[in-house]
């Protein structure tokens, strides 16, 4: 029997079987030498034949001649000696299939735009597209469980996008070895109230074996022996007939719940809490090609709205950069990726993507009771540049006669120059909610997803509370209202500091809330 303690993501009491994924060598494999050549030629090979299989299959339902000899020419380039050579001879000088793969690409690419030769150039493309087929299929071959069943997900690390491409129906538990409770992995964990830990090293878990989480305890074992399960029978079944007075009681009337997806959203909710507090839209945006468009949003949100029956819906507009990368809104390379392009940021970079979304805000706004929020704000003047496009977005509705309304709007405030300068951006806005995830990372300057960095963040959050009582006093001194829905908010220990400095609602993860 192997036992792991961690830190607690997700509380919960489950048990199922392990599923071993290594998310570290799958990202890094591009980077890294392969450590086992003939295991990497076998791998290589497999990817070549299943390509060739998927290739096929398109010659087969190809409706027209073209894109059969397209197709042909493709599948003739996996056959092709001096290829299969060079990827070979790649591997073999040490090169993972992903790093060979892309070598290939490269060479092959350069052959054939030095030849000048018309014909040969536009082989280029032939090319990519190829190398395109071999890496997708190296990739999803790590990232698929669709084939196994609900599983106990065992990680070294894991990613947002990954989360969404196992899906929460897939997923009974999980177990990963680094990362923090602060980051956007986990709290998309909670939001899907999937019962997970932190646990440091979990090298010695394998695929297959026999999982007892308690989420509670932060506790795993794997193998367990026959006392080991009858004790966790018994917790399991107290678990289920404990029913304690909520710890948010005193925010009764003002208890909001924070939602990354639209199914998350059942039809009794509702009845638990009273409004959704954030809805963070950026998680449509997720593992697609292409990007939701109006009428997609639009339908999301007013179901969302009208299911919500006259309730508060804080929908934050895509807050999307750092650890919450999109295919589609590609934000180039950065150093600081959490000092970068983030939140509002990206509207300057993505404008129509931004104005296609305010439009769908406006037009659900007629169903229900909205209001908008915005992330990562520094300063009323970024307020002011946003209110512009919104009433553009409103003035061209209005012109092509499209109902809308223009709803309440809110600034986060998760930077210390938006709690420093809270006087002034309240006379801006309707309300402030405190993402005090990203206030935490900002004020004590360490990486939210960094788990080794914990003992540099007071865990009084002194300086975090002091930023947030200065933006209590101006967002009242204005007459506007200020609620918290970051982690922070979500401990059941801080609601009496809360209460202390007059905030006036707490928008918690739906695992808190149950
Ligand atoms: C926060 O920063 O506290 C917040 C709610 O936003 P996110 O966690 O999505 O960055
Ligand atoms: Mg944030």
């Amino acid at each position: 029997m192997i036992c792991l303690h961690g830190k607690v993501v997700c509380g919960g009491i489950v048990s199922g079987t392990a599923y071993v994924f290594h998310r570290k060598t799958a990202e890094y494999e591009v980077e890294q030498k392969a450590t086992c050549v003939p295991e990497e030629l076998n791998r290589l090979e497999i990817a070549v034949s299943a390509v060739k299989e998927e290739l096929t299959l398109c010659i087969e339902q190809s409706e027209n001649d073209t894109a059969k000899d397209i197709f042909e020419i493709h599948r003739m380039m996996l056959e092709d000696e001096d290829f299969l050579n060079f990827l070979k001879d790649a591997v073999e000088n040490g090169a993972t299939v992903h790093k060979a793969v892309s070598q290939t690409e490269q060479h092959f690419s350069k052959l054939f735009k030095d030849t000048q030769d018309e014909y040969m150039m536009a082989r280029v493309d032939d090319i990519r597209d190829v190398c395109g087929r071999l890496k997708a299929f190296l990739s999803e071959g790590e990232l698929s469980v669709e084939s196994q069943g609900a599983v106990v997900l065992v990680t070294d690390e894991l990613l947002p996008g990954d989360l969404m491409k196992f899906g929460k129906e897939n997923l009974t538990g999980i177990i990963i070895s680094s990362g923090t409770v602060y980051s956007h992995t986990s709290i998309l964990i909670k939001e899907m109230g999937v019962p997970a830990l932190i646990c440091g090293n979990v090298d010695e878990i394998k695929t297959g074996m026999t999982v007892l989480l308690n989420g509670d305890m932060g506790t795993a074992y794997f193998e367990p022996d026959d006392k080991t399960v009858e004790d966790f029978r018994r917790t399991e079944q107290l678990a289920g007939k404990k029913r304690e007075k909520s710890p948010f009681h005193k925010f009764q009337g003002a208890l909001y719940v924070n939602i990354g997806n639209a199914r998350d959203v059942s039809d009794t909710l509702f009845n638990k809490c009273d409004g959704i507090g954030l809805f963070r839209t950026e998680y449509m945006y997720f593992g697609r090609s292409d990007l939701p468009d109006e009428e997609e949003q639009f339908s999301v949100y007013r179901e969302i709205l009208q299911k919500a029956n006259g309730k508060i819906v804080t929908v934050r507009t895509f807050d999307i950069g750092s650890d919450k990368s999109v295919e589609t809104l590609p934000l180039g390379k950065e150093e600081n990726p959490s000092l970068g392009f983030r939140g509002l940021r990206v509207y300057s970079l993505y404008p129509e993507a931004f104005k296609i979304q305010l439009r769908a805000l406006l037009r659900a706004a007629v169903y229900g009771n909205l209001r908008i929020m915005y992330p990562m704000v520094t300063s009323s003047g970024e307020i002011a540049e946003i209110r512009q496009i919104l009433l553009q977005a409103a003035q061209e509705l209005a012109q092509q006669d499209i109902p809308y309304k223009l709803p309440p709007q809110g600034a986060m405030i998760e930077t210390p120059a938006a709690a420093l300068l809270s006087d002034e951006i309240a006379k801006t806005v309707d309300f402030f909610s405190v993402g005090t995830n990203d206030l935490t990372q900002y004020t004590y300057a360490f990486d939210r997803h960094d788990g080794r960095l914990d003992s540099f963040c007071d865990q009084s959050y002194k300086a975090v509370i002091s930023l947030i009582k200065t933006a209590t006093e101006n967002a009242h001194k204005n007459g506007i209202e200020i609620g918290i829905c970051g982690e922070l908010a979500s401990l059941p220990e801080l609601t009496e500091k809360w209460t202390q400095l007059g905030i006036d609602y707490l928008s918690i993860s739906p695992s808190a809330l149950a």
